[in-house]
């Protein structure tokens, strides 16, 4: 300001020592000069408008409201960037796969889920979505009739089945959703196998059943006819309901993957195998040679009803499935890893291809044999449920014709310090 003054006091002697004319020239000088220093001044602020201008400046006002105005502007475009951002990372999070196209297929945008379910890649972005999958079964949401649903096999992994959906997002832009239905396809296979199953378990009995019951209104039967129909009737009825106690078990073991903390005791696994092996010894009648090894000293902590369950599974399937006078060891132990639960037969063995098999429901070897021998096809499903929930998993070694061994690692309590601790858990 203090040189605006000067200046204009030099015109103004000027004017008075050289005339009118001079002075106006020193006037207009000073004024452009002036308005020079200004602009300089302004230019070098519009290089950076979020400063505060100089108090001087005669535009400081207007500089003062567009430097405002830059920063709401800022401040609006980094509130967007990061609701973007955020919005960028909900979709990315979602596990289905989400792709917007335009047109007739024209890639636009797509999460992180249609990477990995679909295999897209940032280089995809305005290419064609339907080409870039090619599966026939595509075609059909191409035309994009309504909400065509289709299901696919991943392009990514071969085992992985995708359901696809296109949805209308506006009038030439629709969104495409992928979805992961290999596990939903799974349980609906495991459903419809189980209850085939079921159908398939119940139908021989109870044809029997009802062939028996049909004879038994024939007028002309005598009395002890009709009473050996009647005792044949136990069978079938007998098979059908160890099935539904069986399915009764299982149910109740998948419900949870932890038994009831009030179940829970010290379980004196001795006593429990000194019942198993005598039923063992009525089911095989004589017929076996049956050894019962076990360490009365380990205890283990679990529900004593489930752990029967399932070491009579195992001791009763290695009585049915040995031949007369096949050898029968049954052992508890303690070992470095854990108590060592372990059943060994002679019998009829099981080929190495059926082994990872054997736990699940009715999965027999051979089937016919199997039935007549008398099970449900549940039991070593059973006893996978029991030793998971019990902190353990089931082991088999085999060979055909030779013979199997079904054994187990449980943790254990340790021995008890005194006969006392011991005699209380009894
Ligand atoms: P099942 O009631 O049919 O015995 P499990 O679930 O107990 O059903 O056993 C499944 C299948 O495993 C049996 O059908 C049988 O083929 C085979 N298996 C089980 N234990 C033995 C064993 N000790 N020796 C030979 N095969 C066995």
């Amino acid at each position: 300001m203090a040189w605006v003054a000067i200046g204009f006091l030099a015109s103004f002697v000027s004017w008075a020592q050289l005339g009118f004319a001079w002075g106006l020239v020193a006037v207009l000088a000073v004024l452009v000069a002036f308005q020079l220093c200004e602009f300089v001044e302004f230019s070098r602020w519009a290089k950076r408008p979020l400063k505060r201008p100089a108090a001087h400046l005669v535009w400081s006002r207007d500089a003062l409201r567009i430097g405002q105005s830059i920063r709401g502007a800022r401040a609006r475009t980094r509130r967007f960037a990061g609701v973007l951002r955020q919005m960028q990372r909900t979709a990315d999070a979602i596990p289905d796969g989400l792709v917007v196209v335009r047109g007739a297929g024209e890639i636009e945008y797509f999460n992180q889920g249609a990477c990995t379910l679909l295999g897209l890649l940032q280089s995809d972005r305005g290419k064609n979505l339907f080409a870039l999958i090619r599966d026939p079964d595509v075609q059909a949401l191409q035309a994009g009739v309504g909400e065509a649903l289709v299901e696919i096999d991943s392009p990514v992994d071969i085992g992985m089945r995708i359901e696809m959906r296109r949805v209308k997002l506006e009038a030439d832009r629709d969104i495409v959703i992928a979805r992961d239905v290999t596990e939903r396809n799974r349980l609906l296979t495991l459903r419809r196998d189980f209850v085939a199953n079921i159908s398939h378990e119940l139908r021989t009995p109870l044809t029997v059943i009802l062939g028996y019951l049909e004879s038994l209104t024939e007028e002309k039967l005598g009395k002890a006819q009709r009473k050996a129909a009647i005792a044949k009737l136990e069978r079938p009825a007998r098979r059908m309901q160890a099935l539904a106690e069986d399915l009764l078990t299982l149910t109740n073991l998948e419900s949870s993957p932890h038994p009831d903390d009030s179940k829970v005791v010290g379980v004196v696994v001795d006593h429990v195998l000194q019942g198993v092996v005598e039923e063992a010894h009525n089911l095989s009648k004589g017929k076996h040679d049956i050894s019962l090894t076990s360490d009365a000293t380990l205890v283990v902590e679990g529900v004593s009803e489930e752990l029967y369950s399932a070491f009579h599974n195992l001791v009763i399937n290695a009585v049915r499935y040995s031949p007369d006078g096949g050898r029968i060891r049954v052992r508890w132990m303690r070992r470095a890893e854990g108590a060592v639960f372990e059943v060994e037969d002679e019998g009829v063995g099981i080929a190495a291809e059926h082994l990872s098999r054997l736990t699940e429901r009715f999965y027999r070897v051979d089937f016919h044999s199997a039935r007549v021998r008398g099970g449900t096809g549940l039991g070593l499903a059973i006893v996978k449920h029991v030793l998971r929930r019990h902190g353990s998993v089931l082991n088999v070694e085999s060979t055909p014709g030779e013979g199997s061994r079904f054994w187990c690692v449980l943790p254990h309590l340790g021995m008890p310090n005194s006969q006392q601790a011991l005699s209380e858990l009894r």
